[in-house]
């Protein structure tokens, strides 16, 4: 049984209480290593590391962070096949899909916030007589708390902008997805980060999470995962005035006008909805689809939708692997027993799959499609976070926008159209803080990254992110005659 350690001051660490969680590869259903358990005693541990490592990393000048983090990227990609394999084995997902985004996205992570270091720059404002200039300095103390999904991808993308900046780190990846955390403290060592600089603690959410969000050194929080889990860190937070950002859940619509190029529209729309097991935040679970091409479209989903391999993750074939843990699993089929409930017509999918081999207990299910549901129901206004979407038409733009729009949720949307002027109004009507038009996930990692209403507050990605992680100080000289 291989067990992986904290990560605190440089070196790996077992858990004070010598208590330890069981890790399980979901497509065997089966546990193959074990966490440590940490609680409030690891993480004082992990924050006197990081404080004594902080007033030399806060000082450093960005060309030697960045060159650090530039290391960390390229160790990234010479271990591009071990991580993969890891990530794969760890989440469930096809290992291709972790060996083609997950983990090269990872280093791209590192690579893009080495060159956002040497390029953050501020302001000067200028009065007769009197010069003004921003000061964006690191905060200190930054905790970094990650979700399932895209495990080494999502920890990296906090991670890498949080070090940039000139910030000492308390990260945690999610209890489920530990694999390639633990995987990179070693690496990030290698590549000459100094001990205490990033400080890995695994564990629980409710109890080591919660003593890291709790502990009065923890200047700022970039966390993404549950709405509802966003609501209890904001709680905490909140009244100690620590900075946040928070990556919530989604319930993203797909909007398809009868003018859309549809080959690529259905190519992409079947991939927006199954990648990952439709474990994806950006997900479009919701297709909204114009009357006049409701019959065809449908008819040619489903048809594609059956065609998609569900198997081993392990395998070059397998399009669709394992989702992520035996609760989630259940906590989908209690969704799709809802949706029946409700009155949704099952077009494909809707049960688990039984996998001969060493998958036999995995926790796989058959992509599913259901229509027939109003957009009120529960169906379609919770997040499911499983490879479940539904059909729904539309007579015009306006109830397109009625449909989009009527969700708690408004991380990111997807529209089809070759009207020009439509894609622009749709796209400023959307409620969403991401809009794909004839595309979706292409990601440029400069643009702001983030959702409206339940999704979220505040923006990652590119100077925002350096934002976040730095405050700013506003300086004000007189140097006029009096
Ligand atoms: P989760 O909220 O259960 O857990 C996320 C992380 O928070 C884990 O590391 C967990 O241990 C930790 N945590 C849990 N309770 C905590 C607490 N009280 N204090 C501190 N930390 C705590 O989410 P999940 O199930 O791992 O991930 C799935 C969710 O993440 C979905 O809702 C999905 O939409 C969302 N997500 C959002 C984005 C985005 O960018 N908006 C990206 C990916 C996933």
């Amino acid at each position: 049984m291989q067990k992986w350690s904290n990560f605190i001051g440089g070196r790996e660490a077992g858990p004070v209480g010598g208590e330890w969680l069981d890790v399980f590869e979901p497509a065997t259903g089966q546990v193959y290593a074990q966490i440590p358990q940490s609680s409030s005693a690891d993480v004082e541990l992990a924050v006197e590391a990081a404080q004594k490592a902080a007033p030399a990393w806060m000082a450093a000048s960005p060309d030697v962070r960045s060159r650090i983090l530039m290391r960390i990227a390229d160790l990234i990609e010479l271990r591009l096949d071990m991580l993969a394999a890891l990530e794969s084995q760890d989440n469930g997902k096809p290992v291709w899909l972790a060996r083609e985004v997950d983990i090269p996205r990872a280093a791209a992570n590192f690579r893009f916030f080495a060159s956002a270091a040497t390029q953050f720059a501020s302001e000067s404002h200028h009065l007769p007589g009197v010069t003004g200039y921003t000061v964006r300095q690191p905060i200190g103390l930054v905790a970094c708390i990650s979700p399932w999904n895209l495990p080494l991808y999502l920890f990296t993308w906090k991670i890498a902008p949080a070090l940039a900046a000139g910030n000492v780190v308390i990260g945690k990846p999610s209890e489920v997805t530990p694999a390639t955390a633990a995987a990179l403290g070693a690496i990030c060592s290698e590549a000459g980060l100094p001990p205490g600089v990033l400080n890995i603690v695994h564990g629980l959410g409710a109890e080591v999470g919660a003593a890291i969000i709790a502990h009065p050194l923890v200047k700022a929080i970039s966390f993404t995962g549950g709405t509802q889990t966003g609501a209890a860190i904001a709680a905490a937070a909140a009244p100690k005035f620590k900075k946040l950002s928070l990556e919530l859940g989604g319930k993203n619509p797909v909007i398809i006008f009868e003018d859309a190029d549809y080959p690529r529209m259905l190519d992409t729309t079947l991939r927006a909805a199954f990648s990952n097991q439709g474990q994806i935040c950006l997900c479009g679970s919701r297709i909204l689809i114009h009357k006049p091409i409701y019959e065809k479209f449908k008819a040619d989903f489903v048809t594609r939708v059956n065609k998609l391999k569900v198997g081993d993750p392990a395998l070059p074939d397998s399009r669709i692997g394992a989702v992520v843990s035996d609760q989630h699993f259940h906590k989908i089929l209690n969704h799709l027993d809802i949706a029946r409930q409700e009155g949704a017509t099952v077009l494909c999918g809707g049960h688990p799959l039984h996998i001969d081999g060493r998958c036999e207990s995995g926790w796989f299910l058959a992509p599913t499609v259901l229509e027939g549901l109003s957009n009120t129901c529960r169906t379609n206004q919770e997040e499911i976070f499983g490879p479940v979407v539904t059909l729904q038409p539309f007579e015009d733009e306006a109830e397109a926008l009625t449909l989009a729009n009527d969700v708690p949720y408004g991380l990111a949307a997807t529209i089809w159209t070759s009207n020009v002027s439509r894609a622009h109004r749709v796209a400023d009507r959307v409620e969403a803080g991401i809009v794909w038009v004839n595309c979706w996930m292409v990601r440029d990692l400069r643009t702001p990254f983030g959702g409206v209403k339940a999704s979220g507050v505040g923006r990652e990605g590119g100077w925002e992110a350096m934002r976040f992680f730095t405050e700013t100080k506003s300086v004000t000289i007189a140097w006029g005659e009096e």
